[in-house]
């Protein structure tokens, strides 16, 4: 019988890595092997020999030694990588494979792999470019539809209550555990259940419901390759295409920890997700994140992606609230939106909208690489240029003209965590008549802040440091504005929500924390939300190749 193997995350240590497979592939002759976690290096955090290492990998200077598979990890990839790929097929290079966000496949060997990757975001059936590092419930429900086995399933999210019952220890952070990986991993029943996380974690074999023989999982969690804790991070395994299942369980079986639980975990999901957002005050964070005071001063270190709640890799992101998913940003509404339904009852929903790039970094210009940067402003600009056009269908006053206009806001400091716009309908007399961009600079003046520039030539100079910029715009008008925030003066993080509170009514609702909404009432903003820019998400018009 032929051993194939899995490996955990490579980061872009290709030229090791494959070196390293390609010694052991000489010895056993594998049939192929499974990349379980992320192939390439972080885009945000990547260093110039990463970059070097990837050159190399495409230009076909480092040798796949056998049949390889990656999957889609949690991370983004990099366009160099997406473009070859959507280019040939899904073929890397020779030898090396991308599995997807959501694929099923039959190897050479007559293997059936089934692999879902990418961050778990949300429920929706959104439609999700192919490589974006993203899948939906919807996805993993239809990636096992027609299917009642497989060999192989491979993960980047581990399924739901996995730990339950099980003796062995998992103590490091784990991947999200979600139900649709659980239903998936239940329907197809496949031998080996293969993710990636920062431990290696190997779980008691189980067996699943229905008539002897019944079908076992063994569910196996790669370390990253060249980790420093040594965990193991390559796994052989024998197996025969489409095997039974066995006369007998092996010994350590247990039943399925997958099945059942529902509802009990949903509940207490909400529970805990609510003590911790409302008790610990981690969730003032959530809008302009101050970190320097309550984390950096403890540990000395900026919030990583995974403390981060804009942070799609981030279990604790609030996936209820996301109404679209582009290629480098996501649109959510807004956690204690400072308008309510009744503000703008034209639209059905509070209106109040953020726009997220998917790069962890607290400015623009500290994305990268350059590339990704430039996309990644272009489709910020695409996603208002759309929320804006969602405006203007609604209906009109008398003059024939959208009744809205909209304010965008954004704060950009090297010191910020995780850079977005805030997006508001106002009413559009209020931008005719120059009441919004007169309550910016007047409230800069109350409060003794720098006077907002608005020549383009200063602007273009301002925005090179750190900056609160403002666009006003209605169907007639547009009108931009940034305040320095270099100076030596403490800036108010609410800034722009305190400026439009007045200007609307709403001052008792400057805070987000003052606005809590139910996750029930939340997700129905979200879901009112998606409906009515469905028409005008650009995301949507591409054709998804399946
Ligand atoms: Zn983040």
């Amino acid at each position: 019988m032929r051993y194939s193997v899995v490996i955990g995350a490579v980061n872009g240590k290709f030229s090791e890595m494959f070196a390293k497979l390609a010694t052991l592939h000489a010895k056993q002759n594998f049939a192929f092997a499974i990349i379980a976690g992320d192939l390439c290096a972080n885009i945000g955090t990547a260093a110039d020999a990463d970059r070097e290492e990837l050159a190399k990998l495409l230009r076909g200077d480092i040798t796949v030694p056998l049949s390889t598979y990656f999957a889609l990890g949690a991370q983004s990839l990099p366009v160099e990588v997406v473009d070859v790929l959507e280019k040939n097929e899904g073929e890397l290079c020779p030898n090396l494979s991308v599995l997807g966000r959501k694929a099923s496949i039959k190897t050479s060997d007559s293997f059936r792999i089934v692999a879902v990757g990418g961050a778990h975001a949300g429920s929706g059936d959104q439609v999700v470019p192919q490589y974006a590092a993203y899948y939906t419930d919807s996805d993993a429900q239809a990636v096992g539809k027609g299917l009642t086995n497989a060999d192989i399933v491979v993960t980047s999210d581990w399924p739901a209550h996995i730990r339950d019952g099980g003796e062995s220890q998992y103590t490091v952070a784990s991947p999200a555990e979600t139900e649709s990986i659980a239903d998936l991993c239940t329907s197809l029943k496949p031998r080996y259940h293969f993710s990636a996380s920062e431990a290696f974690y190997e779980r008691e074999p189980f067996f699943h419901n229905g008539p002897t023989p019944r079908s076992v999982t063994r569910f196996i969690s790669l370390a990253p390759y060249g980790n420093s804790a040594k965990q193991k991070w390559i796994y052989a395994f024998s197996l025969e295409p489409s095997a039974d299942a066995p006369q007998n369980l092996p010994p350590g079986c247990t039943a399925s920890p997958l099945t059942g639980t529902k509802k009990r975990k949903l509940d207490s999901q909400e529970s805990d997700f609510n003590t911790f957002r409302y008790a610990n005050g981690n969730g003032t964070d959530h809008y302009q994140p101050d970190y320097r005071r309550q984390k950096r001063s403890r540990n000395n270190a900026p919030p990583t992606p995974s403390q981060c709640y804009f942070c799609l890799s981030n279990p604790t992101c609030e996936k209820h609230m996301i109404g679209s998913i582009g290629s480098d940003v996501y649109l959510t509404t807004a956690k204690g939106p400072l308008s309510t339904r009744q503000t703008f009852p034209d639209l059905g929903f509070p209106g109040h909208i953020l726009l997220i790039p998917v790069q962890h970094q607290p400015t623009i210009s500290a994305m990268t690489p350059a590339e990704t940067r430039k996309s990644i402003v272009t489709e910020m600009q695409q996603y208002r240029a759309a929320l804006q056009s969602m405006l203007v269908e609604k209906p009109k006053g008398a003059d024939g003209l959208a009744k809205l206009g909209a304010v965008t806001w954004e704060i950009s400091r090297n010191s910020g965590v995780h850079l977005h716009w805030q997006f508001l309908p106002v009413p559009v007399d209020m931008v005719r008549r120059g009441l919004v961009e007169a309550g910016f600079d007047q409230e800069a003046a109350n409060l003794n802040y720098p006077k907002f520039v608005k020549g383009f030539k200063e602007m273009e100079e301002i925005e090179e440091g750190n900056f609160f910029k403002v666009t006003i715009w209605s169907e007639a008008l547009r009108k931009e504005m940034v305040m320095p925030l270099d100076g030596d003066f403490r800036f108010d993080l609410q800034f722009g929500r305190r400026v439009l509170g007045k200007l609307l009514g709403l001052e008792q609702r400057t805070h987000w924390k003052d606005c809590a909404q139910t996750v029930g009432e939340e997700t129905a903003d979200a879901e009112v939300f998606k409906e009515v820019f469905k028409k005008f998400d650009f995301g949507l018009e591409e054709e998804e190749v399946s």
